[in-house]
C-alpha cells in the first residue's frame, strides 16, 4: 500500500516536471549546440528517472507489478539510484569548486531554481525516499556489473562522438583537461560510479556464489556467549545432538538448520542500525548538515540480523562494517 501510494506520487510529480518542462523550455546557449541536451549526463538521469517513475506508476496501477518488479529492481540498483547519486555529487561537488566547470552564472537567467533543483538534487531524494519505502531484489554481482558497463561504455561513446562529430566537449571541464587528464577524470568517473552501482556479491550457498574463503568458518566460531543464557529450555531428557553445519551469515535469508529448534528454515532477515550507520550519519551531518537521516532508512547501511523463522530465536548476523 505504501509502495503504490508512494509510486503514484512520484508518478504525478513527474508529469509536472515534464508539463513545467513544456511551460518554461529554459534553452540554453549550450542546448543549441551539437546534439542539445542529450550530451549531458544529467539530461539522461532526468528522462530515465522520468520514464522510470511513469512506469512505476502505470504498473502499480494496472496490475502489472509483479512483471514489472524483476526490471524495476534492476533498473532501480543499477542505473537509476547510482546515476541520481552520481550526478548530483558530481554537479555540486563541482559548481562548489568552480561553477563555470558544470553552470556558469548565465545559466542562472535560463534554468529556474526548481527546474535546477529537481535535476540535481531532487533526483537523489526520490531514490533515497524509493530505498526506504519499496523493497528491492538487489541484481547479481554480474550482470549488474555488466548492464553498469554498458551504461558507462555507451554515454562515452556519447561524448565523444559529440566531440568529434560536432566539435563541442558536453563538459568545459573536458575541454580544458589534456588527454591525459580527460582519462583520468573518466576513469575516476566511472570507478566512482561502479563502486556505487556495484552489488553485494551473493549469499553462500546460492547458484554462482563463490566458495566459502579459506579462513572460514572463523576461529572464534561459534561466539562463546552464544547460543544467549536462556534461550533453551532446560533439558529434560538427553539430548541428541545434531552436528550442525556451520552457517555463514550474509545480508540475505540462507538455508540452515535452526540450532535452536533443530527445524530446516530460511532465516528471517531484519536489519539494524548498527556502527555504520552512525558513521554515515556522522559524515552526512558534517558535510551536509542535514542529511544524516538517511542512513537509517537504508537497509545497506545498517547490520542484518538473522532469526528463526519458527521459534523466533537469533541465529547470526552480518555486521554491514565487516
Ligand atoms: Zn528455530
Amino acid at each position: 500500500m505504501r509502495e503504490k501510494s508512494f509510486y503514484n506520487a512520484m508518478f504525478w510529480y513527474h508529469i509536472f516536471v515534464v508539463w513545467y518542462r513544456y511551460q518554461f523550455p529554459m534553452i540554453s546557449e549550450e542546448d543549441r549546440t551539437f546534439a542539445g541536451r542529450w550530451k549531458y549526463l544529467t539530461h539522461w538521469n532526468a528522462m530515465l528517472q522520468i520514464a522510470y517513475y511513469l512506469c512505476c506508476g502505470l504498473a502499480a496501477n494496472y496490475n502489472l507489478m509483479e512483471k514489472w518488479e524483476p526490471v524495476r529492481d534492476q533498473a532501480f540498483y543499477i542505473i537509476i539510484l547510482p546515476l541520481s547519486v552520481f550526478v548530483s555529487t558530481m554537479f555540486w561537488g563541482l559548481y562548489l569548486y568552480d561553477r563555470d566547470l558544470v553552470f556558469p552564472a548565465h545559466l542562472d537567467k535560463v534554468v529556474t531554481p526548481f527546474f535546477n533543483h529537481q535535476k540535481h538534487s531532487a533526483v537523489v531524494l526520490w531514490t533515497f525516499l524509493e530505498a526506504a519505502v519499496v523493497h528491492h531484489r538487489k541484481p547479481g554481482h554480474f550482470e549488474g556489473h555488466f548492464v553498469a558497463g554498458l551504461f558507462c561504455a555507451t554515454y562515452l561513446a556519447v561524448v565523444l562522438w559529440v566531440h568529434l562529430a560536432g566539435g563541442v566537449w558536453a563538459y568545459p571541464i573536458l575541454g580544458l583537461l589534456n588527454w591525459g587528464g580527460k582519462a583520468a577524470f573518466s576513469g575516476i568517473s566511472i570507478a566512482v560510479y561502479f563502486q556505487m552501482s556495484a552489488p553485494p556479491p551473493p549469499p553462500y550457498g546460492q547458484a554462482g556464489a563463490a566458495p566459502p574463503p579459506a579462513n572460514y568458518p572463523p576461529a572464534n566460531y561459534p561466539p562463546a556467549n552464544y547460543p544467549p543464557p536462556g534461550a533453551y529450555p532446560p533439558p529434560q531428557a538427553p539430548v541428541v545432538v545434531v552436528a550442525a553445519q556451520p552457517a555463514y551469515f550474509g545480508r540475505y535469508p540462507i538455508n540452515m538448520t535452526c540450532n535452536n529448534c533443530q527445524a530446516q528454515i530460511q532465516t528471517a532477515v531484519h536489519y539494524e542500525t548498527g556502527v555504520l550507520t552512525w558513521i554515515l550519519c556522522a559524515v552526512l551531518f558534517f558535510v551536509t548538515g542535514f542529511c544524516c537521516f538517511i542512513p537509517f532508512l537504508i537497509d545497506a547501511c545498517k547490520d542484518a540480523i538473522h532469526k528463526c523463522p519458527s521459534c523466533q530465536a537469533f541465529v547470526g548476523r552480518k555486521d554491514a562494517l565487516s
